[in-house]
């Protein structure tokens, strides 16, 4: 993947937003890693926990939106307990999940589930996905 860094990016609204809804100063992450050593559904990201913060700080809104592990992320906590630097990475990720929902955008549509697959999902994941569109 080609990757652009530019202070437009870094200084843009969505740095800001991520830092405004998390409660989060992207900035004092140095990148030892640590959350993602420690993650549990590591191997199913595309972007690795600390890559997610690395790619907020930068502003890189377009690779994070379209990721697959803003989704993944199960809010265990596990890399908000592991960072030396207190950043609560999991809220970072809650974050760019909730700049996306805001716009009314979800990578599940139930729409378009066949009537097996609606039979397969939880009814639990049913509610909580419907409930996203209530507020
Ligand atoms: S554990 Fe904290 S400081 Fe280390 S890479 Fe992750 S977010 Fe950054
Ligand atoms: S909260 Fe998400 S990113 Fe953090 S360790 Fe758990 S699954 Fe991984």
């Amino acid at each position: 993947m080609r990757i652009n860094i530019s202070r437009k990016k870094i200084k843009s609204s969505f740095v800001g937003k991520v830092e405004e809804i998390s409660g989060q100063n992207l900035l004092a992450c140095y990148q030892c890693g640590k959350c993602s050593a420690g993650c549990p559904a590591v191997s199913e990201m595309d972007i690795l926990p600390n890559q997610i913060i690395r790619y907020a700080q930068l502003g890189f809104k377009d690779e994070l939106l379209q990721s697959k592990s803003i989704w993944i992320c199960a809010s265990c906590f596990t890399c908000n307990a592991r960072c030396p630097k207190g950043i609560n990475i999991a809220e970072v990720i809650e974050a760019i999940r909730q700049i996306l929902l805001r716009k009314r955008e979800d990578h599940l549509k139930i729409e378009e589930l066949s009537d097996s697959e609606k039979e397969d999902v939880p009814p639990i994941a049913m509610v909580s996905s419907m409930r996203k569109f209530t507020s």
